[in-house]
């Protein structure tokens, strides 16, 4: 079993993580694939032959890709998707067809989960995953096809664990590498839910014309798929039918294992300022907010589900000791959302003596100075946070449930507790006026933040924002998302061309100096803030880092313009530089140069 978060449009760094997902500069974070990790360790635990590589952390291209199929020919690959990247991450499904017909494809992610009918379009994609993906990769694979390493006799083509080399993952050295991961995100609070149906999705009427009892999936023929069998996907029966078939669920938390880092490199992941090497702890799932920009809810469901704290601790020293790693980005979307849980996790780290640091997200009123002081006292030094707007009325509108005096109180506690701050800020949602973006600037500017990030407000399929966006006529490109010529198998040649082509990376990420380039504020992102570095035409025009809703009375262009001056306006104080030149370390201190020189002439 091939587990892969594909290569990027251009070649270089690419995360996606279900609602978060950002675009790489040569000194902007790569995140740890979580999602990949934890469903190899399902598939290891079930006796399957697992192998998963990162190709974009890897700085590996679509031929590389080729390359391991052809000569790995897995009983199935499994891979992220992301909107701001679609388009090309369907295609790869062309790709392994023809390097390896047998194959079966599964895409997972949040924009294939609420539009799987679409997706399907394209005849290489076998299965779409809708929703939290790990369990049904795990049910996929226990009760369809697929070699147990036990059946498997080896041979040569058979890939090692580790991608890059023959034996064990490596464990990362504390020297040089590539930035680190985006460390600074949102929040939540908890609450009662249940999974939500998939938008669009409609149950399949038994098992009728659903089977693939016949082994025909998409181009080519495997035996065994019980597919009709697998809540939680959808995928095209012998006749080319589209089949949805009831959602999956959510996997109760005492069954999430820890990510099974061993099947990958970890070379690659590095703490944007220091360049320590750090992984990814994800101790709990879900968020029962309903914030119109994100599309959490579609990944992870509404309900706060809580790991218990002795697998957390025992997963962190387990990381400690195989990997040598101290640093941890604790990945949740609400993690703050329970104190009595967050109080229990810092007590577990206490009481095992465990020597971290770490940092996390957080909603601004989910937070308090008691808790504050024991998160630091734990470890934690950094909390993001999603402010998302300085104007009350924006806020109200969002959903987010927040306001201005609500952020002001976080910022300020975080600060007294000697926690560094990050505040994420989203600009061009409904109701956004000019006055209303220097409202938002004021806010930044006036708070303790050590980081903030300035988002276009993107209208990604599953939100409320999507659907108010395509109702009002507001996307730049008219009409819905399907403009982006996401769909079918057409957009192939564009990347063949381009891959065949000099990758002319003119541009490179322009995030803020020091700053990992985080998808916080419950988004996902794209093309860099400018669209320069990035091929217009590979990567939608979907994303948070160039503005694509044209609101009444407020341009996409004229967001995109007060973006760069938010940028330029909070960065360019001797304080943040200050603060920032603080945290790196000497290891870091080359990639940040060439970084900083890029962010100022972006927001120049
Ligand atoms: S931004 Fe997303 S993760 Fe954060 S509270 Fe809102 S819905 Fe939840």
């Amino acid at each position: 079993m091939l587990l892969f978060n594909p290569p990027a449009p251009d070649g270089r760094g690419f995360t996606r993580e279900g609602r978060c997902t950002q675009e790489a500069g040569v000194w902007a974070s790569q995140w740890p694939p979580v999602t990949l990790a934890t469903a190899a360790a399902f598939l290891a635990g079930g006796g399957h032959e697992v192998h998963g590589i990162d190709f974009p952390a890897l700085g590996l291209t679509v031929r590389d890709l080729e390359a391991r199929i052809a000569a790995w020919r897995p009983d199935a690959a499994f891979w992220t998707t992301g909107t701001p990247t679609l388009a090309h991450d369907l295609y790869i499904a062309t790709l392994v067809k023809a390097a390896s017909p047998e194959t079966l494809t599964a895409v997972m992610g949040t924009h294939v989960s609420v539009m799987p009918g679409e997706v399907l379009e394209n005849s290489d994609v076998d299965v779409v995953i809708r929703g939290e993906p790990e369990g049904i990769i795990r049910e996929l694979c226990r009760r369809g096809g697929g070699a147990r390493e036990s059946d498997r006799q080896t041979t040569g083509g058979a890939p090692s664990r580790n991608n890059r080399s023959e034996g064990e993952s490596r464990a990362p050295d504390r020297a040089g590498g590539e930035g680190g991961g985006a460390l600074f995100e949102n929040d939540g609070k908890a609450g009662e839910n249940s999974a939500p149906k998939s938008a669009g999705v409609v149950d399949a009427a038994g098992d009728s014309g659903g089977s693939i009892g016949d082994g025909r999936v998409g181009g080519g023929r495997r035996e065994g798929w019980r597919l009709s069998e697998i809540a939680g996907i959808s995928y095209k029966d012998a006749a080319g039918a589209v089949i949805h078939n009831p959602d999956g669920g959510w996997l109760p938390p005492e069954e999430i294992p820890a990510p099974a880092w061993e099947h990958f490199d970890l070379a690659p992941y590095r703490l944007p300022l220091s360049g320590r090497p750090f992984l990814i702890v994800a101790p709990v799932r879900g968020c029962p907010y309903a914030c119109s920009f994100c599309t959490a809810p579609v990944y992870y469901g509404r309900k706060l589900r809580k790991r218990p704290v002795a697998n957390v601790i025992a997963e962190i020293k387990d990381n400690i000791r195989r990997f040598g790693v101290t640093e941890f980005f604790i990945w949740a979307d609400t993690f703050t959302a329970d104190r009595k849980y967050v109080r229990s996790f810092c007590a577990g780290i206490l009481e095992a003596g465990l020597r971290i640091t770490w940092t996390c997200n957080s909603r601004v009123d989910t937070i308090d100075g008691e808790t504050l002081a024991l998160m630091k006292k734990a470890g934690l030094w950094m909390i993001s946070f999603g402010l998302e707007s300085g104007d009350d009325d924006i806020l109200a509108a969002s959903g987010k449930r927040i306001t201005t005096a609500d952020s002001r109180r976080a910022v300020r506690l975080a600060r007294a507790a000697g926690v560094r701050t990050a505040g994420h800020f989203i600009l061009g949602l409904p109701g956004e006026t000019e006055a209303t973006m220097a409202a938002t600037l004021r806010l930044a500017s006036e708070l303790p933040l050590n980081i903030a990030q300035f988002y276009a407000a993107a209208p990604f399929p599953g939100t409320r924002l999507y659907e108010e966006a395509t109702a009002k006529g507001w996307l730049k490109t008219g009409g819905g998302i399907r403009l982006a010529g996401a769909y079918g198998n057409t957009w192939g040649n564009a990347v063949n061309e381009a891959a065949d082509s000099s990758s002319a990376h003119e541009g490179e990420s322009t995030a803020p100096p020091g700053h990992p380039a985080d998808p916080g504020a419950g988004q996902t992102s794209g093309t860099t803030p400018s669209g320069a570095g990035t091929s217009q035409g590979q990567f939608s025009p979907f994303s948070q880092n160039s503005a694509v809703l044209e609101l009444p009375g407020l341009s996409a262009a004229t967001v995109d313009a007060f973006r760069r001056r938010a940028y330029r306006t909070f960065y360019r104080r001797p304080k943040i530089i200050a603060g920032l030149l603080a945290m790196v370390e000497p290891g870091a201190a080359v990639h940040l140069s060439a970084s900083l020189k890029r962010f100022l002439t972006w927001s120049r």
